[in-house]
C-alpha cells in the first residue's frame, strides 16, 4: 500500500515541506511545499503556515493533506532575532559650514573654487579674484544673472554660486560664462562670507567626484594629513551626490562627538564580560568570541541596546508563555554601520552619515513548546505528528542529497533570523551551533544605510540586481550591460533606478545613485553573512582553525542570494575550502534541506527497523 510521509521545517520566515510517496517503505517520489511562516517559530501561531505548506505539497502530489499518514516536524528550538541600531556619533557644526547639500536641480556643471562673497558686494571684488557668490532670496534670478554677468565682464572671476531660491537652472540659462550653481540653501544668511569654498555640480545623472574624495577636499583647501583625516566622514557623506559645497571655516568647526551608548554585558560560564557599544562592532565581536558558552546577554538600562535586548526577551516570554526571567539570550552579533542623520546646526537640512552599531540577538527556549505545537497540530489534522531530529543534523541529511557531496561535511543554513551550522563527521556524528544574524539583518542594514523606511523595498534591493532607465528605449544594468527595447518604456521610469525582479521592474524611491545602492547592498552582505560564516566555521572547528574543513555546503533562503555564492567562494578559497550552494534532491537548490532531511531520516530509520 502506498503511504504518504511529510517532513516539515518551520523556519523564522518560511515553512517548508518535503512530501514523499512510499511503497513498502521505499520512496517512489517526492515533492516540495513552501509557505510563509505564520507567527514566531515554535509557537502555536505556526499551524496556519504549516497547513498551507502541506497543502502546497499535497497539490503537487495530487492528494489531500488528510491522506498524509505521518508528519515529522523539526525539533526547532524557537529562535528569534531582533535588531537595534545605536547611533554612536553625532556631527555638530559649531560655526556655519555648509557641507554636502544635495538639491534636486542644481544649475551648471563643474567645479568652482573661491572665497565666498555676498551678492551685494560682488562688484566690489578685485579684478582677478576668484569668488563664489552667495545670493539671498531678495534677489530674483534675473537680477542674480545680470549681476554675475556684469562682475565677470569687469574681470572678477565668479567661479560658482550658492542660492537660497530654487533658481539654479534659471540663473544658469542667463549666464554668459557657465558656472556650477547650488540652490535651495535655506539658511543662506548663515553661510560664512570671506571663506574658502568649493562648489561641485556633476552632469545630470552623474555623481560628484572631487568633493566625495578626502584627497580631493585636501587638494582644494591644502589640508594637512591630520586635517584630511577629520574630513573623511564629510567626503563619505557626499559619495553619490549630484552636487555639493564644502566651505572651510577657521579651525575644526565640524566636530564629531561620541554619544555614550552604554554597555553590553555578556555572562559567560565563569565570568561576566563587558563590551562598550561605542567602541564599535569589532571590539564587541572580539569579546563575544572569547566567551565560550554565552549564558545570557543584557545591556545598560536606558540605552537602545538595553531596551532592545529586553524587548527580545519579553517578546519571547509572551509568545511561549514563560516567565521572562527564564528566557536567555544565547548569542549576539554586532556590525558597524553608518546611517544618515541631519547635521546639528545645519544650513540646508544637510545629512551626514553617522557611525552606528547594529546588533542582532538570538533567544532559544525549550523543546517543550514544540511538543505542545505537535499535539495541537495532530488534533487539527487527525494525523500522527512526530518531532524528528535536531534541525542541524536534518539540514546535513538534506544537504547530502546534493550530487557530489559526502561526509564529512559542514552545512551552513542561512535563514532569516539565524545562521545555523552543523558539522557531520565520517561516522555521522554531528555538532550543531546557532548564531544570531542572517537575512533579516542584511535587509535592515540596507534599509538603515539608505535611509529607507520600507522593509519590502530593502528586501527587494537585497534580492535582485539593479538597472537604470537611461532613455525611453534602453536600460543599463549594474554590470554595465545594456538592453534595448523596440517599444518605449513607461515614461514614469525615465532616469530612475529600478530593481530587476523576475515578475517585473520596481522603481527605487531614493536619490542615491545606482553605484551607491549597490555598494551598500554588497557591504551589508559582507558584514553580516560572510562574517557569520567565518564565525560559524571558527566555532564548529575542533582546532579553531578554519583550514580543517574541506567542503562547506550552503542551504537556507539567504543562500539563494544572487551574489553571495561568489562572495563566499572569495572568502573561503583563501583557506582552501570548496564551497557552494546545495542542490537538495538534485532539484531544489538550497531550499528544502531540513524538510528533506526529516523525510530521509525517517526512511533510514524504517530501513534499519
Ligand atoms: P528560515 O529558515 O529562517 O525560515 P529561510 O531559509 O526561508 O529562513 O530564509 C529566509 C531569508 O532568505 C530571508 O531573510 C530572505 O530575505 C532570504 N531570501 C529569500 N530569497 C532570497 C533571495 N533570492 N536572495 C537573497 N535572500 C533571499
Ligand atoms: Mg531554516
Amino acid at each position: 500500500m502506498k503511504e504518504y510521509v511529510a517532513g516539515v521545517d518551520i523556519g523564522n520566515a518560511t515553512t517548508e515541506t518535503a512530501l514523499g510517496e512510499l511503497l513498502d517503505g521505499k520512496l517512489l517520489r517526492c515533492v516540495s511545499g513552501i509557505a510563509d511562516t505564520t507567527g514566531i517559530k515554535g509557537t502555536r501561531d505556526n499551524i496556519q503556515g504549516i497547513i498551507r505548506s502541506l497543502k502546497n505539497a499535497s497539490e503537487k502530489m495530487n492528494i489531500d493533506p488528510e491522506q498524509i499518514h505521518l508528519i515529522r516536524i523539526n525539533e526547532a528550538t524557537p529562535v528569534i532575532g531582533d535588531f537595534a541600531m545605536e547611533t554612536i556619533t553625532e556631527t555638530i557644526i559649531t560655526e556655519s559650514t555648509l557641507i554636502g547639500h544635495n538639491p534636486d536641480t542644481p544649475g551648471g556643471i563643474g567645479i568652482g573654487i573661491g572665497r565666498t562673497i555676498a551678492f551685494q558686494d560682488l562688484l566690489e571684488a578685485e579684478e582677478g579674484q576668484k569668488v563664489i557668490v552667495v545670493v539671498p532670496d531678495t534677489v530674483d534670478f534675473e537680477m542674480a544673472a545680470r549681476g554675475i554677468n556684469e562682475a565677470v565682464q569687469s574681470g572678477i572671476l565668479v567661479e560658482g554660486a550658492i542660492l537660497k531660491n530654487d533658481d539654479g537652472v534659471l540663473v544658469n540659462n542667463r549666464l554668459e560664462k557657465k558656472i556650477p550653481i547650488l540652490d535651495e540653501v535655506e539658511m543662506i544668511g548663515k553661510v560664512p562670507i570671506g571663506m574658502e569654498c568649493a562648489v561641485e555640480v556633476a552632469s545630470p545623472g552623474g555623481c560628484i567626484d572631487l568633493l566625495s574624495n578626502p584627497y580631493g577636499i585636501a587638494t582644494v583647501f591644502g589640508l594637512s594629513p591630520a586635517e584630511t583625516k577629520q574630513i573623511v566622514h564629510i567626503a563619505k557623506a557626499l559619495i553619490g551626490n549630484r552636487s555639493a559645497v564644502v566651505i572651510k571655516t577657521p579651525a575644526g568647526e565640524v566636530k564629531e562627538r561620541k554619544i555614550p551608548a552604554g554597555e553590553i554585558l555578556i555572562q559567560g560560564k565563569n565570568r561576566l564580560y563587558k563590551a562598550a557599544v561605542d567602541r564599535g562592532a569589532q571590539e564587541i565581536m572580539t569579546i563575544v568570541s572569547r566567551v565560550d558558552e554565552i549564558q545570557d546577554v543584557t545591556g545598560t538600562k536606558g540605552t537602545n541596546v538595553g531596551g532592545m535586548l529586553e524587548k527580545v526577551r519579553m517578546e519571547m516570554a509572551n509568545l511561549t508563555e514563560q516567565d521572562y526571567k527564564t528566557v536567555f539570550i544565547k548569542d549576539i552579533m554586532a556590525v558597524d554601520t553608518i546611517v544618515p542623520r541631519e547635521v546639528l546646526g545645519n544650513l540646508a537640512r544637510e545629512i551626514t552619515m553617522e557611525k552606528a552599531v547594529g546588533i542582532a540577538a538570538m533567544v532559544k527556549t525549550h523543546k517543550l513548546h514544540m511538543k505542545r505545537l505537535a499535539e495541537q497540530l495532530a488534533e487539527i489534522l487527525h494525523t500522527r505528528i512526530e518531532i524528528g531530529g535536531v534541525e542541524g543534523s536534518m539540514a546535513v541529511m538534506g544537504a547530502l542529497t546534493t550530487p557530489g557531496t559526502e561526509k564529512p561535511l559542514l552545512v551552513l543554513d542561512i535563514g532569516a533570523g539565524s545562521t545555523d551550522a552543523c558539522l557531520m563527521d565520517e561516522k555521522g556524528k554531528t555538532k550543531p551551533i546557532h548564531l544570531a544574524g542572517a537575512g533579516n539583518m542584511v535587509t535592515m542594514l540596507i534599509s538603515a544605510e539608505l535611509g529607507l523606511e520600507d522593509f519590502k523595498l530593502a528586501e527587494d534591493i537585497k534580492k535582485y540586481p539593479l538597472a537604470k532607465v537611461e532613455s525611453l528605449y534602453h536600460i543599463r544594468y549594474e554590470d554595465g550591460s545594456v538592453e534595448f527595447f523596440n517599444e518605449p518604456l513607461d515614461s514614469k521610469l525615465f532616469a530612475r533606478n529600478i530593481i530587476v525582479k523576475p515578475e517585473g521592474w520596481k522603481p527605487v524611491n531614493s536619490r542615491k545613485s545606482m553605484e551607491k545602492i549597490r555598494q551598500v547592498r554588497k557591504e551589508a552582505k559582507e558584514k553580516v553573512l560572510i562574517q557569520n560564516i567565518l564565525r560559524a566555521l571558527r566555532k564548529v572547528s575542533l582546532t579553531g582553525n578554519i583550514n580543517e574543513f574541506e567542503h562547506v555546503v550552503l542551504v537556507g533562503g539567504s543562500s539563494l542570494d544572487f551574489e553571495l555564492g561568489n562572495m563566499v567562494t572569495d572568502a573561503l578559497s583563501h583557506y582552501g575550502i570548496v564551497s557552494g550552494k546545495a542542490n537538495v534532491r538534485s532539484t531544489e537548490g538550497p531550499r528544502n534541506a531540513v524538510a528533506t532531511g526529516l523525510l530521509f531520516a525517517y526512511l533510514e530509520e524504517r530501513k534499519h527497523g
